[in-house]
């Protein structure tokens, strides 16, 4: 049956809301805050893939609107790219206590619905946000020969399959790293351009 995106997104939305079989469900329901789902353009050709919510998106439920977030918009700004046109999201859906590391049993309970918003958006390109995001994206894509750190590999675009049709993959270095070390932006906003290229007109 012949279901639009903004329906089968907000499908994902609705299991998630219910996903009481993940550690972090409690305590979203403790806390009284939120699943952070993704956002943007629901065709859009850049996907951003961060690693999980923290605080002020847990309390939003909004992608990277805090201090990670404050640099993802002024990277986007660096190359004219308005939010509204790409869509952001995390692996993990959740916020971790405390801002922990999303551990391994998390990643492995949120993928698959990461794995759907993939597949119903269908990005001609996936810049991952921090290594987390980087190593689940390249191994899902067959690319787990060529991992290195993150170090090496920023600002590589890695040609991949999707079951859509072809997609690349550009592992970019979290946000984050620019909060506390403004001299990291440079290196970041040179990453950056590599997307100028799939800004649609
Ligand atoms: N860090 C992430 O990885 N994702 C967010 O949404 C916010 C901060």
């Amino acid at each position: 049956m012949f279901e639009d995106r903004t329906h089968q997104l907000k499908a994902i939305r609705d299991e998630i809301w219910d996903l009481k079989i993940s550690p972090l469900y409690e305590e979203r329901i403790k806390n009284k805050v939120s699943a952070v789902i993704g956002e943007g353009d629901h065709y859009a050709k850049i996907m951003f893939i961060g690693e999980a919510p923290g605080q002020n998106e847990a309390a939003t439920g909004r992608s990277f609107c805090g201090a990670s977030g404050k640099i993802l918009d002024e990277l986007l700004e660096s190359i004219q790219l308005k939010r509204n046109l790409v869509y952001i999201t995390n692996i993990v859906k959740d916020r971790p206590p405390g801002n922990r590391d999303p551990s391994p049993h998390e990643i492995k309970i949120y993928a698959p619905f990461l794995d759907r918003q993939i597949e119903i958006i269908q990005p001609d390109i996936i810049a991952t946000l921090g290594r987390f995001s980087m190593d689940y994206i390249m191994r899902k894509f067959g690319l787990e020969n060529v991992i290195e750190p993150i170090s090496r590999i920023h600002g590589v675009e890695f040609e991949a399959v999707a079951q859509y049709g072809s997609i690349k993959i550009l592992p970019l270095y979290h946000p984050a790293v620019a909060v506390y070390n403004r001299s990291k932006l440079a290196e970041l906003k040179k990453d950056f351009a590599v997307l100028s290229k799939y800004i649609k007109d």
